[in-house]
């Protein structure tokens, strides 16, 4: 059996196949990828040297629309994580019904090396590199991991520089003053905060009397444990790559992000006035964090964080995955074995991409909306999906990750048939 991510994204969909009934032809497509492109990036280094970097751009399907999906910045990206990630988005546009496919990019580096300037040439250089592969009609790029609104911002510049037109829909999560939308920073966090409470209060849990842990204190795990914290939620532990800390009392989020964004580091600080007292706080591992005993557990970092290792130790009740991935599909038998709720990704962390949409659809009419306008619109969107997934999980008896694919499923095959015979006939030639 093959370890990679890709082999391990493909059990769930074969898992889903069994519970759809769309043509052999449709499950047979969405097994491969239909486009893959790799990169080399010359890039000139401040000091005046050379180096040259890989990049990858994968569209994974397009039959609901174009590729959409992020580009990330990071030393162990690969084409076989790209090319997982392009699979999970093609299942996440179709989840949540929007007019996309899947597709994701991403260069290999550590972009903590790389100087302000050194990062807006190969940004521009991943653009020149890949621009016959993308569009506003073809494959739009968005944020990732260690990625920002900065640098989706020169990227869509040098694609309007490349077109010779302004092509703000070439790019979502840019700067608002490039045509980004309100909200779309908050938008993961936003959609995953509608969803969890959707699903809590069918299990009759109250925000005060439940306690969370979230792994990864980036984007989007910040800003959901906020989120959570000033709804009520007990959130007792955050991480980062550093490490994590706890307190079970409950931590102060908006201090420790305001702290985090200052110091980049982690300390539990409580602010009355001016004052900052350092509250009692135990530092923890990340291998603690996924541990502890909490009702919730957030992993919002990367992928292969819960695996058949470390499966075990779990305690918590209710896993919520932020980050793709973050499951491995043996630790997921594993988790079900022992009673735990797991809600996946392609469900919980669809905010991103929803509000990348609207984005794109507010670069193509030219007429903007406020962030209530947006935060309305994503909030129908998660929920009725959320509840749509809910209720498939409850006819079929399967788990919400099983559900969430069924349905994404149901959606895909239906738009492959939907376009006829013509592909039929060109592969019999
Ligand atoms: P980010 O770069 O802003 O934050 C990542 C965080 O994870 C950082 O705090 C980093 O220190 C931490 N981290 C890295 N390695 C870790 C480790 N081994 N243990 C614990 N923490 C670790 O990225 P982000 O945008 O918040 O994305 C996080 C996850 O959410 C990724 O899987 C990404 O694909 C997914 N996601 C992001 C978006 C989005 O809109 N940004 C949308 C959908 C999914």
């Amino acid at each position: 059996m093959s370890n990679s991510l890709f082999a391990d994204a493909s059990r769930r969909l074969e898992k889903a196949l069994k519970y759809v009934s769309i043509s052999e032809d449709a499950s047979l497509r969405l097994k491969y990828p239909k486009a893959s492109i790799r990169v080399s990036i010359p890039v000139r280094m401040d000091d005046g040297s050379l180096r040259v970097f890989q990049g990858y751009r994968v569209r994974y399907d397009d039959t609901r629309g174009p590729g959409k999906g992020g580009v990330r910045f990071h030393p162990n990206v690969s084409i076989d994580e790209v090319q997982s990630l392009a699979f999970w988005m093609t299942f996440k546009c179709a989840l949540l019904n929007l007019p996309f496919g899947g597709a994701k990019g991403g260069i290999t580096l550590n972009p903590k090396e790389l100087s302000k300037s050194e990062l807006e040439r190969l940004s521009r250089g991943y653009i020149d590199a890949i621009a016959d592969f993308i569009g506003p009609d073809i494959d739009i790029l968005a944020p990732d991991v260690y990625t920002n609104a900065m640098i989706m911002g020169w990227m869509m510049d040098q694609y309007s520089i490349i077109k010779r037109r302004i092509s703000p829909g070439v790019v979502t999560g840019k700067p608002l003053t490039m045509g980004g939308s309100q909200g779309r920073d908050s938008a993961t966090a936003m959609g995953a905060f509608y969803a969890i409470n959707t699903i809590l209060p069918k299990f009759d849990r109250i925000p005060e009397k439940t306690t969370i842990a979230v792994q990864g204190f980036g984007n989007v795990g910040s800003i959901l444990a906020e989120l959570l914290s000033k709804a009520g939620y007990k959130v007792v532990a955050v991480s980062d790559s550093q490490g994590g800390i706890y307190a079970e009392v409950g931590l102060d989020i908006p201090s420790i992000r305001q702290y985090k964004n200052k110091q980049n580091g982690m300390k539990a600080i409580y602010c009355k006035g001016s004052v900052c007292n350092i509250v009692e706080h135990k530092v923890i591992s990340n291998a603690d964090l996924l541990a502890l005993d909490v009702d919730v557990l957030i992993p919002a970092a990367l992928e292969n964080q819960i695996t058949a290792d470390n499966a075990h130790d779990v305690k918590a009740n209710f896993i919520f995955e932020l980050a793709n991935g973050p499951i491995t599909s043996d630790a997921d038998a594993i988790l079900e074995s022992k009673g735990i709720y797991v809600f996946p990704d392609i469900l919980l962390n669809a905010g991103g991409v929803t509000v990348s949409y609207f984005e794109w659809v507010q670069n193509r009419s030219g007429l903007y909306w406020t962030l209530n306008e947006v935060n309305q619109k994503l909030k129908e969107k998660m929920v009725e999906e959320t509840q749509n997934t809910w209720a498939i999980s409850q006819d079929l008896s399967v788990s919400m990750r099983t559900a969430a694919y069924i349905h994404a499923l149901n959606r895909l095959g239906e738009a492959m048939d939907a376009k006829g015979t013509r592909d039929y006939y060109l592969k019999k030639v």
